[in-house]
């Protein structure tokens, strides 16, 4: 007789590396300080990394400049940069269970969401833009007089990159993937809750065979490490991803030296349910659009519009999906709901629900903490929502539902563009007409059409107005981060 052992939790993975990674080495910080990352799901420290600033962050950017001016890297073929892009996304791919639960561990996020989102999602993009690296070129244009007229996509040279805490190895992936297909250098400053993910892959790059320089990471604080990438006057572009509030501190501290700048910020992003719509598949794309990551997506569907006949029955499946939600143990197989990052963002979320029942909203299911060790919030719904409401106006990156009710297409349009933000909006129907009429009218970067959170290297990410400047993935991520140069040459 054969016994089957059902797997039912992941054992947590041993940490190899948590120095700064500087040409082709590893090291701690030149003032020796080091840093604690922490588990949210325990509170517990898992373990010290050393804590850049910005005189590691100055011998980062002189090994990326070096890299780029004169190593292998700026004389390699534009098909090798692809090869090695390749080795890396396989080598990410055969380390998949051990990045997976790198991830669960210093993020919280569930072990099932690391395995079937973040690592196959970065894997994909890293290979997406390998297949790019030797199709970047110009074109040949047709001046008037005896000439001859090219352009060439060039690097811009050396890339800051700064990414959040939320999907931290995609995020990686998402910025090292164009960059490097280009042929920029990079520094990373991933974020100070979340710097494991990527310390590793830089590892797996170093054994993937890119050169020294090519791809430099210094952990440490924004306002330290961040800042002083912003301001070095070597770095020729800063890629960045977070909070809109620190974008425009980027901005203005990027002004000095005019970098090129690409911003991915958050969003407040209506999801917009019809009466004539599949209820059921729109109930379980609202409640994915909503709690997936526990809220904390820039591209969250946290105001979700139910057209008025259909309203109270919607808000029934709602709560009973909200309720059914499991949350605990990321490692455990059985959780589709994690802790928030950390104390700072449960604080934050848990104001915004207090605020939310102060100004009248009707919290309908959940609405507090969960338990008392690690940074767990209860799958929350307002119902009554009107849009002045704080819960209705601002990000609150965490799982908090607002449900607001509407009576016609025009109407919902119009509320659903009153907003800072621009990042991704959803419409669920079966009116064709209808979803691209209000596809049309939505002034939002991504509309998902019954459907939520669709994700694929190739197609363009990016935000309208407060939510961004710039696209990732696709062929229109690759834009920014070449230079375009024009040749002219005269043939007579
Ligand atoms: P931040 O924008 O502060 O952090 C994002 C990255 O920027 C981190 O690496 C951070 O470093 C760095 N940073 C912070 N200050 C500076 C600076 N002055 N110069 C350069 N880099 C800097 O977001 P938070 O992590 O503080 O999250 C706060 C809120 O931002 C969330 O509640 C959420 O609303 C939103 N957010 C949005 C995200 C999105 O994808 N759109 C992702 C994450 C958060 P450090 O890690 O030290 O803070």
């Amino acid at each position: 007789m054969s016994l089957i052992v059902e797997e039912t939790s992941v054992t947590p993975p041993k940490i190899r590396q948590t120095g700064i990674l500087i040409g082709d080495e590893f090291r701690p910080a030149l003032s020796g300080k080091t840093f604690k990352t922490v588990n949210p799901a325990t509170e517990e420290v898992i373990c010290e990394v050393a804590e850049g600033d910005a005189a590691d962050v100055d011998l980062a950017v002189h090994a990326a400049r070096a890299a780029f001016e004169t190593g292998p890297w700026s004389r390699m073929d534009a098909r090798d940069r692809g090869r090695l892009l390749s080795k890396l996304a396989d080598l990410a791919e055969q380390h998949q269970e051990e990045l997976a639960a790198l991830e669960t561990l210093d993020n919280g996020k569930p072990i099932n969401d690391s395995r079937a989102a973040d690592l196959p999602l970065a894997i994909d993009c890293l290979r997406y833009y390998a297949g790019w690296a030797d199709k970047i070129h110009g074109d040949t244009i047709p001046i008037r007089g005896d000439y001859f007229c090219y352009t060439r996509r060039e690097p811009i040279g050396v890339c800051g990159q700064i990414i959040p805490w939320n999907f931290p190895l995609l995020m990686v992936a998402w910025k090292w993937g164009p960059a490097l297909a280009t042929g920029n250098t990079i520094v990373m400053k991933p974020a100070e809750q979340t710097p494991l993910s990527c310390l590793r892959l830089a590892e797996l790059a170093l054994e993937a065979g890119f050169p020294p320089g090519v791809i430099n990471v210094v952990p440490g604080y924004g306002p330290t490490a961040g800042a002083a990438l912003v301001k070095h006057s070597q770095v020729d572009k800063i890629a960045f991803t977070g909070e809109g509030t620190t974008a425009k501190i980027i901005m203005r501290e990027a002004a000095d030296t005019l970098k090129r700048l690409t911003f991915e910020l958050g969003g407040k992003s209506p999801n917009i349910v019809f009466a004539d719509a599949d209820l059921d598949a729109a109930a379980a794309g609202a409640e994915f659009g909503l709690f997936f990551n526990q809220g904390q997506c820039c591209c969250a569907g946290s105001r979700l519009f139910v057209e008025e006949s259909v309203h109270d029955k919607f808000v029934e499946r709602i709560v009973q999906r909200a309720q059914q939600r499991v949350l605990g143990n990321p490692f455990d197989l059985k959780t589709n709901q994690g802790p928030q990052i950390d104390q700072a963002q449960l604080d934050k979320i848990m104001s915004y629900i207090d605020r939310g029942q102060a100004q009248g909203a009707n919290c309908v299911t959940g609405g507090k903490r969960s338990g008392q060790r690690g940074f767990f919030v209860e799958p929350t719904v307002f119902t009554n929502v009107s849009d002045t409401m704080d819960i209705a106006r601002e990000e609150i990156f965490g799982p908090v539902l607002s449900v607001l009710k509407f009576k016609s297409p025009a109407e919902v349009i119009k509320r659903a563009n009153d907003t800072c933000y621009g990042l991704a909006a959803a419409v669920w129907t079966r009116d064709v007409k209808k979803a691209h009429q209000v596809a049309a009218s939505v002034r939002a970067g991504t509309v998902w059409v019954n459907c939520y959170d669709v994700f694929d290297a190739a197609a363009p990410f990016g935000g309208f107005k407060m939510s961004g400047i710039g696209r990732e993935l696709g062929a229109a991520g690759l834009a920014n981060y070449t230079e375009l140069k024009t040749v002219t040459m005269s043939m007579g």
